[in-house]
């Protein structure tokens, strides 16, 4: 569809949503862009809320992904406080919690994640929280004060980084993993150990191999006297973490940092493909051809690797903006980019590129223990397919390059510090 007079919805407000917008105006869409969001913030940056935010070092503006006069600036109609409720797809219309309908030619679906809700009996007690807005990241920074103990459930990225954030508060933080070692799903055991021995180091309680039995609260007085638990949502305050194991750990708050599932009910209520995410195509298109679909909500192909996989990053969600906007405005789509993450932890800067999806090798290039390294991940004929990079930039940046390029390098070279990355991925 060329530039036009065409109406474009956006529903989510958030990392992708805004950026699509953006994107769209950039690339010179003339027709009117509706960018509905159901938060009362513009679009605005998720990395902060578990670090600089909640340690308190960063103020509202810098969260914000443009300032709030951009959308009027660039004909973009914001409307916040907003919750799209269904889909008409024969009529062309997102209907609105608040019953008022918004129509459109094409309509991009940007609705992020939702925190996985625990499973187990207390989990509705107060000072249980998630994070995944900043309502929830204001919740825990108002429950996180020196001396206040935090049990964070979930040895993840978002787990760990609240933990280091909670102990740079002065909060005492115990994280509670289900798996044998952190960051399981997402990390090698290289690197799990690492951050395991850095979080140990700064005092932080490691209980791992650990399934949680229920959470339990402070008591109420019963009708007839007794003291009996606080049943969900009675107002009881979480006291403790009971494990399968019969241990119980005693805390003021709990964090449930279980990973995030794709928020794709509406498009599934609207009969679109999904299948863990809503299914898209190279250019973020959805089952049906006036509907695209981005960010953490989707399940996109990676050419790289080819495969389809639901990413959950900051740089898949502007990848994913502009692969829409460019094929909405009849643009040639960008080129396929490596997918990478970041996440920062004490002084620590982790970023990752690729996916080792048929990685049988690893080459580590400099020495976990002074603090900077990187775990190269390859395949058995030698093509780069992931790096893991701990305060290495330059080895995060050249292993890109190489996973990019599908560059074959030696496990030698790469741990070879005398020889330099830039040539081996030239
Ligand atoms: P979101 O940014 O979640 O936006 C979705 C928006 O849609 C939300 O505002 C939601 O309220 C709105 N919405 C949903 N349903 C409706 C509806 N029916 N009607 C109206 N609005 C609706 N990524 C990194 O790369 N590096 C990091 O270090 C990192 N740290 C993170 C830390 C935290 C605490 C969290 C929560 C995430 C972090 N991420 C990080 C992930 C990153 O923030 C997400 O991948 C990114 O925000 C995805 O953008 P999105 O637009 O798809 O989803």
């Amino acid at each position: 569809m060329q530039p036009g007079p065409a109406r474009i919805v956006i529903v989510g407000a958030g990392h992708a949503g805004g950026a699509a917008a953006a994107n769209l105006r950039q690339y010179g869409w003339r027709g009117s862009i509706t960018l509905i969001g159901e938060e009362p913030l513009p679009p605005y940056q998720r990395p902060p809320l578990s670090k600089a935010w909640l340690k308190r070092e960063a103020d509202a503006d810098s969260l914000l992904l443009r300032p709030a006069a951009f959308y009027a600036a660039s004909d973009i109609f914001l409307r916040l406080e907003q919750r799209a409720a269904g889909i008409d797809r024969q009529a062309r219309t997102v209907l609105l919690a608040s019953g008022e309908t918004a129509e459109y030619d094409r309509l991009i679906l940007a609705l992020g994640a939702v925190a996985r809700p625990l499973d187990v009996a207390g989990a509705g007690l107060r000072n249980v929280l998630s994070l995944r807005s900043a309502a929830d990241a204001d919740r825990l920074q108002a429950a996180l004060h020196p001396g206040v103990r935090l049990a964070v459930i979930g040895g993840g990225y978002i787990g760990l980084e609240v933990a280091a954030s909670a102990r740079a508060l002065g909060a005492e933080a115990v994280v509670i993993e289900r798996e044998a070692r952190l960051l399981a799903r997402v990390a090698s055991p290289l690197l799990s150990d690492f951050f395991r021995r850095q979080h140990a180091a700064r005092g932080v309680g490691l209980e791992l191999g650990a399934a949680v039995e229920a959470l339990e609260g402070t008591e109420v007085e019963a009708p007839g006297g007794a003291g009996v638990e606080a049943p969900e949502g009675a107002g009881g305050a979480v006291t403790g973490v009971r494990l399968r194991d019969g241990r119980r750990i005693a805390c003021d708050v709990v964090l449930v940092g279980v990973g995030a599932l794709p928020n794709d009910a509406l498009a599934r209520a609207a009969g679109l493909a999904c299948d863990n995410g809503i299914m898209v195509d190279a250019a973020s298109r959805s089952s049906d051809p006036a509907i695209y679909a981005i960010g953490d909500c989707t399940r996109r192909p990676l050419p790289l690797y080819g495969c389809s996989v639901r990413l959950e990053s900051v740089p898949n969600a502007l990848e994913m903006a502009k692969q829409a906007a460019a094929d909405l405005c009849g643009r040639k789509p960008p080129p396929p980019e490596v997918p990478w993450f970041w996440s920062d932890q004490y002084e620590l800067r982790l970023q990752i590129a690729g996916l080792p999806i048929d990685a049988v090798q690893t080459a580590v290039r400099g020495d976990p223990d002074g603090g900077s390294f990187a775990v190269f991940h390859l395949a058995a004929d030698d093509t780069v397919q992931a790096v893991e990079a701990v305060n290495a930039p330059a080895e995060f940046m050249a292993g890109k390059l190489m996973i990019a390029r599908r560059r074959r390098v030696s496990p030698d070279a790469l741990r070879d510090k005398a020889r330099a990355l830039q040539q081996l991925a030239a």
